[in-house]
């Protein structure tokens, strides 16, 4: 199995205690296999020591993406059902409760309301909680969550039906102030991406995240900057901002960010 080839993964640095820091960098939550060429990224991820969740958008792409990432033990396929494709692509859950079942890692899963009919916010709903509750099966795993315009009734149906021992990471989180406290207080965790710091929203949000809950995301493809897709080996560039936003040194947000997600990383 090929693991960390490259020894670029593994840089050494010094904490604010003076303690020496062995990180590398992790993106929770990108898209692999809609770049045009997923072998490629997976390729220069390893090369960065990056891991990533590759994290799908219906259930019929979950083979596919998991077989780009079968051999690379840095890279954890997800299956999911994104919320804007629930209506059209909801007859995919049948035959895949043994997939969410099994797999360690979930998503890109949620509710999307920003554009929604009601009857499309039911769906997604319904998807949502069935999805939920194939994951509360006893055993360990990763939920990556997109709530945009939607996060009160993505927590609603967490909030009864998550155990322990499932992780929640909600990406690219817009929510208010007190559903944020809400989520903390829940143990979730929060993928932060540039575009978010790109608005002034997005800036504050992440200095409201506890640092014990933040981690780092593309996106990608769907995040760009010139024009062009970003992909994991931007997580660096990423994290150096969000060691701007906390004040300290790029090798501490990134041992940081890295012992976050440590806790979200199950064995598969
Ligand atoms: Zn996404």
């Amino acid at each position: 199995m090929l693991v960390y080839m490259s020894e670029e993964w593994l840089r050494l640095g010094t904490s604010s205690k003076g303690e020496l820091l062995l990180y590398h960098f992790v993106d929770t939550h990108c898209h692999i296999d809609l770049y045009d060429d997923p072998k490629k990224i997976i390729e220069q991820a390893c090369q960065q020591g990056i891991e990533v969740i590759a994290v799908t958008n219906a259930p019929s792409v979950y083979a596919y993406t998991r077989g780009l990432c079968r051999g690379y033990a840095n890279l954890k396929p997800a299956i999911g059902l994104h919320p804007l494709l629930v209506t059209e692509r909801f007859r995919e859950l049948r035959g895949c409760k043994s997939d969410f079942v099994q797999s360690a890692f979930v998503g890109e899963i949620g509710l999307d309301y920003s554009n929604a009919t009601r009857s499309q916010k039911y769906d997604q709903r319904v998807a949502l909680d069935l999805i939920l509750s194939w994951c509360s099966n006893g055993t360990q795993k990763v939920l990556s969550l997109h709530s945009k315009r939607a996060v009160g009734d993505v927590l609603a149906a967490l909030s009864p039906n998550v155990p322990k021992d499932v992780k929640i990471i909600l990406h690219w989180f817009t929510g208010t102030t007190k559903e944020l406290s809400k989520a903390v207080g829940m143990g979730a965790f929060f993928s932060v991406n540039e575009q978010m710091l790109r608005t002034k929203s997005g800036r504050t949000m992440a200095m409201s995240i506890p640092q014990g809950n933040l981690l780092t995301e593309t996106d990608g493809p769907f995040v760009e900057r010139n024009n062009k897709p970003i992909s994991p080996v931007d997580v660096p560039r990423l994290t150096r901002e969000i060691a701007g936003i906390w004040g300290v040194s790029i090798e501490e947000a990134a041992y940081r960010i890295h012992g976050n997600f440590q806790q979200c990383n199950v064995v598969q």
